[in-house]
């Protein structure tokens, strides 16, 4: 299988080159020249393997330059429930039923309680595997701007992984409560983890000024290291995302709620776009869905762009209680045009440069066409995330976060308008207590408490336990409390490397 840059540069990479690199030299996402194809045969084959087995196979249909002994030792260790700090459910992506068409894909019980883990638990033997495979030899420092989960979520799947270092810079006052904790806490010998002075925009464009800062890269070097990205552009953050779209449909299959082949819709709830972009890679392999359903909070640039065919990023940006899918430019989307222009890297490389000078740009007909068919999308306000949280609760006992609640709103407004009684799964991305603060409002519970606390008011208005790895961030001590303004970011990536 050989990898593309989304904007059309002439040579083509291997996988491991692929995620080595994490971006092209143009500038370009690298995407897979195809998509294997799964059948119901294929279904028919997983349907009984545990999760990491279902993983290795996947993610061996693209990753041919790995083979499955190695696939599957890694995923076996990064997907596993009788390790402590991996994930705390037996099934690692498990369904829940709310009723007989509709589940929720739970991807929150990995060790930081958010969907992010279901790539970075992975990520790390992707990585280092394939930096031996291209003969790099330097070490690979992570460099990470988080505005929550990202960066705890690369801080556990890099922890003590040798040969690497894991910095991650967060907005001081940009995080909640649980997720700073989360951070500040970490444990390990190779990780940092450094507040910023300013908000999340800030933290993310003094953190890009840094990866292309060739002052620094050249003294990283002398110390035998090079600055690597964690984050969403990675084709090894990506491919593992397609395995639960592939798991939950044969979960759906295995409890008889559907027959093989039977088609479903999946409910996404977006913001850089790579999550639901996995599910668009796996109905191209031809997994039986019909629709692919994006659900955007009140920063709706995505499903403007899916309804009109118009990306326009010129708008108002809102502080959520969704945070995760506050933005405003969402990366991936950049893959999904590569596919929607039949892989034409000039026509990707105009949007982008377009994008950049005027924020805006606009998709021909053959492309809408293309969206229409598989995608539908809707918007969700912060009354209806809270009071759909609020709803499910009370009438359903079952306890939502803030993105999941975006996600089921928008799938019951998609039922109501269209009729579509088609069985659908919505992709529930965090833990309600990630997001203690939010979810206690929408329940209209008073709270006067913080940090830890929080968890212990929001489990005991619910009755709903606390998950093992947030309950352990009570006796934790605060390993980092150092914050730093943007000036100060440069030298502290150095001291920290140097500091071997
Ligand atoms: C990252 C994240 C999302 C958005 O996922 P994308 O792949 O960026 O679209 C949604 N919910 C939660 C909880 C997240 O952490």
């Amino acid at each position: 299988m050989k990898y593309l840059s989304t904007r059309g540069q002439k040579n083509t990479v291997s996988n491991s080159e692929a995620i080595s690199a994490g971006l092209a030299k143009d500038g370009g996402l690298y995407t897979p020249e195809s998509f294997p194809a799964i059948t119901s045969d294929t279904i028919n084959n997983l349907i009984n393997e545990p999760y990491y087995k279902r993983a290795s196979y996947i993610m061996g249909l693209y990753m041919d330059d790995f083979n499955a002994d190695e696939l599957t030792s890694y995923t076996k260790q990064a997907y596993n429930s009788d390790n402590h700090n991996s994930f705390n459910h037996k099934d690692i992506a498990p369904l829940y039923f709310i009723d007989d068409t509709t589940a929720f894909l739970e991807l929150w019980h990995g060790p930081t309680c958010a969907f992010k883990d279901m790539a970075l638990q992975i990520l790390p033997y992707l990585l280092t595997a394939s930096l031996k495979k291209t003969g790099e030899t330097k070490k690979a420092c992570i460099l990470v701007a988080t505005s929550g989960d990202t960066g705890k979520a690369a801080l556990e799947g890099f922890c003590d992984i040798p040969d690497t270092k894991i910095i991650v810079f967060y907005p001081k006052d940009g995080v909640s409560e649980v997720q700073k904790l989360q951070m500040t806490s970490q444990e390990g010998s190779n990780v940092n983890v450094t507040a910023v002075d300013g908000n999340f925009d800030d933290t993310q464009t003094y953190v890009k000024a840094i990866f292309s800062d060739k002052e620094l890269s050249d003294e990283l070097k002398k110390m035998k290291y090079f600055l690597s990205s964690a984050n969403s552009i990675n084709w090894g953050r990506l491919v593992p995302q397609i395995a639960y779209y592939v798991s939950a449909y044969c979960d759906l299959v295995k409890k008889g709620k559907i027959k093989n082949g039977q088609k479903i819709n999946f409910c996404v709830p977006t913001g850089n776009f790579g999550n639901i972009l996995a599910g668009y890679y796996a109905e191209k392999m031809g997994l039986p869905i019909n629709k692919l359903i994006c659900a955007s909070n009140k920063n709706d640039v995505l499903t403007q762009f899916l309804n009109t065919g118009v990306y326009n990023k010129n708008r108002p940006f809102y502080l959520t209680s969704s945070p995760s899918m506050d933005i405003l430019v969402s990366s991936n989307l950049e893959r999904l045009l590569f596919e929607l222009s039949d892989k034409n890297g000039k026509a990707v490389s105009n949007y982008m440069a377009q994008l950049s000078s005027s924020g805006t740009y606009t998709v021909p007909d053959d492309m809408k066409n293309e969206l229409n068919r598989v995608f539908a999308s809707g918007q969700c306000d912060e009354k209806d995330t809270m009071s759909t949280i609020k709803t499910t609760f009370n009438e359903s006992n079952y306890l939502i976060d803030t993105h999941t609640s975006v996600a089921y709103k928008v799938l019951n407004d998609y039922r109501k308008s269209t009729g579509d009684k088609t069985p659908a799964v919505v992709i529930s991305t965090a833990s309600p207590f990630k997001f203690c603060e939010s979810v206690l409002d929408a329940l209209s519970k008073p709270y006067n408490k913080t940090g830890a606390e929080l968890l212990e008011s929001l489990s005991n208005a619910t009755g709903v336990e606390i998950p093992a790895p947030l309950a352990e961030l009570k006796g934790k001590n605060e390993r980092f409390n150092k914050s730093v303004t943007k000036n100060n970011m440069k030298s502290t990536v150095i001291d920290f490397i140097r500091n071997d």
